[in-house]
């Protein structure tokens, strides 16, 4: 059997900080986003997909500012979103106060808040639809293939999963033996973490204040990704 990119892949993130599946899912939307701004800018495809998700979510969308050097692709895919918004309002059919006013009272299928969800993303985000789909993948590679000795080794070495990863790799298990594994490994990472969170509250009461700090000093900042995830 071919092992797949995936199992690599997981394998080199989990020598990084934080989640592993979240570190891959960052790396393919900086890929994403870096090939949608230098080879799909003007393709039909790409401003109907801009047009109905209204251009892309908040996070995504506003990733778009770390690709400076491409500000023109940038400006275009905008563009095409915000001619959709606008003409999506010029349909409106108030245009003078008094038209506001029926407009207001009409309400419900003709009122402003009809505006408001004819203004609503028809699809999702392109980016986050792919990431779903890479997601699926990453947390499929860690049912296949936790009973491999240096996948296990690997995630094991890591900062585990994040709660929301380690909830949608519970969902994906199949088998019993993968399923102990991951169960066993996160809760000794979680454990972990937990003594070195307690240790650093302990080590913040004014009793001691003024201690050394070891591997706790920023344990805080890794249990807001750990719970949340990034
Ligand atoms: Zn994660
Ligand atoms: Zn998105």
């Amino acid at each position: 059997m071919t092992v797949p990119f995936s199992y690599y892949d997981f394998i080199e993130a989990c020598g990084q900080p934080g989640c592993p599946v979240c570190a891959l899912l960052q790396r393919d939307a900086r890929r994403f986003l870096d090939s949608l701004l230098y080879e799909y800018v003007n393709k039909p495809a790409t401003h109907a997909a801009f047009r109905a998700s209204r251009a892309l979510c908040k996070t995504h969308n506003s990733q778009l500012s770390q690709f400076g050097e491409q500000v023109l692709g940038i400006a275009i895919l905008q563009a095409a979103a915000l001619d959709e918004v606008l003409n999506i309002i010029a349909a409106n059919p108030a245009q003078t106060p008094s038209g506001f006013s029926r407009w207001l009272s009409g309400g419900g299928k003709n009122g402003p808040a009809a505006l408001a969800d004819r203004l609503e993303p028809e699809q999702p985000c392109m980016v986050c639809r792919t990431l779903d789909e890479a997601e699926k993948r990453y947390l499929l590679t860690i049912n296949d293939y936790l009973t491999d000795a240096p996948f296990e080794e690997a995630f094991r070495a890591s900062a585990g999963l994040c709660l929301p990863h380690f909830r949608g790799a519970l969902r994906q298990m199949t088998g019993p033996v993968a399923l102990e594994r991951l169960v066993a490994i996160q809760v000794d990472i979680w454990q972990k973490l937990k003594g070195e969170l307690d240790s650093f509250i302990t080590q913040h009461d004014y009793r001691y204040a003024g201690q050394p700090m070891g591997a706790e000093r920023d344990s805080w900042k890794r249990a807001i990704i750990s719970l949340a995830g990034k």
